[in-house]
């Protein structure tokens, strides 16, 4: 991989988001087979990458779409992906959006409380609803992904569920839950599936949609298993007529690879510090989460030093690693950071009007392909009014 992310480099120039076609297809497989057998629409969380040619590889293997807005929407337009593959979610969806959603003919909305029901939702129309139910499940993942607890924001309680479907059952087609991210065990997926079955069994709910948060392997935890999942979560999925999931990490993250440059290194009288072109702007992962990504110096002639690798911005928070081991670089060396293809770009930013980076694909068959511009400084004020 050495040489291919080099030529990248001369090519497109740093920074530069990098996704591999063959990976891709990989992980994209093992999400659609999990279920194959059932009646199973899998759905790609647009939040975790939302460049419309990743999307299409996607669209082509049969994968819907999970969004959160018109701007998602348009991404899944852009890829091809038909209106009624398509899940709404979100807990603040205004009128309008509803309107809008409407009008593109947005097959699937995950509806987040009784309030947004009763706001937006009694009047017949076209739109399945499905309602996102808070199992009170500890995902046992970062406070900051995890979403399935009663204190979190995300859901109705089963008591609040049960008071909506007493009035509107018919209304109603389906549960959804999602618990949170970067979960690598099955138990909290069964707990919190079982619990919505006992539910769905009494009011006759048909369909239901598992939502995401499939963990992967960043440093020394497992991925999670999808044969253990299958095999814990199919007795009770059999129950039901359709079955959405809706897996943004699992499928992307371990495709991309943020490949940028080390523009200095420094030595204070503690620590060595790796400065390189990109920090909290482009991957604000290990910045918001404290997340852990691996990092490897392409040239590799340095002794391993501990080394933090730092960004340029005006930020202590602004790093990409701490503490870790690695080839000591020169300036102009270049350093890819991995399991960066979910969140990644999606979360890029303009901070301190720095510009985002490219996005290039290399294909099944080695080629590569531009589907994304580096964006332009010009570009960064052209919305401002002087
Ligand atoms: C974020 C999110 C997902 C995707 O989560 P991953 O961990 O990337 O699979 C799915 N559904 C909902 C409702 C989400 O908020």
């Amino acid at each position: 991989m050495k040489e291919k992310f080099e030529n990248i480099a001369d090519i497109y120039g740093t920074p530069v988001y990098v996704y591999f076609e063959d990976i891709l297809l990989k992980r994209a497989k093992k999400v659609k087979e999990v279920f194959e057998d059932l009646n199973f629409l899998p759905t790609v969380a647009v939040k975790a990458n939302n460049n419309p040619a990743l999307l299409k590889i996607l669209e082509e293997m049969g994968f819907g779409a999970d969004i959160l807005g018109e701007g998602e929407l348009l991404a899944c337009t852009l890829a091809g992906i038909s209106p009624d593959k398509i899940v709404w979610n979100g807990n603040g969806k205004t009128f309008e959006q509803k309107e809008y959603m409407i009008k593109n003919k947005v097959k699937y909305v995950n509806v987040d409380s009784f309030e947004e029901f009763n706001y937006l939702w009694k009047e017949e129309n076209n739109i399945e609803l499905f309602l996102r139910v808070n199992p009170d499940i500890d995902a046992k993942t970062h406070p900051y992904i995890s979403t399935g607890l009663k204190k979190h924001k995300f859901g109705m309680s089963f008591t609040q569920a049960e008071d909506l479907l007493k009035k509107y059952s018919e209304r109603i087609s389906g549960f959804h839950l999602h618990i949170g991210s970067q979960i690598t065990e099955v138990l909290p997926f069964k707990e919190a599936l079982e619990k919505t079955y006992e539910l769905a069994k009494k009011y006759n709910i048909r369909k239901i949609n598992i939502g995401g948060g499939w963990g992967i392997k960043y440093k020394s935890e497992n991925e999670l298993d999808l044969n253990i999942l299958r095999k814990e979560l199919l007795p009770t999925l059999k129950n039901f007529d359709l079955i959405i999931n809706e897996i943004g990490r699992f499928i992307f993250a371990p495709a991309g690879f943020l490949l940028t440059k080390v523009v200095m290194v420094k030595k204070t009288e503690t620590k060595t510090f790796v400065v390189t072109e990109s920090g909290m702007n482009h991957l604000i992962r290990p910045a918001l989460y404290g997340a852990y990504h691996e990092i490897e110096v392409l040239d590799k002639s340095g002794p391993v030093e501990k080394v933090d690798v730092v960004g340029p911005l005006c930020e202590s928070g602004d790093f990409l690693a701490k503490d870790i081991e690695l080839n000591l670089p020169k300036i102009g060396d270049l350093i890819v950071v991995k399991n960066a293809g979910a969140y990644g770009f999606s979360m890029a930013n303009n901070y301190n009007g720095t510009t985002q980076p490219a996005e290039v694909l290399v294909k099944k068959d080695g080629s590569l392909k531009l589907i994304r511009k580096k964006q332009k400084v010009e570009e960064l004020f052209s919305s401002c009014i002087i």
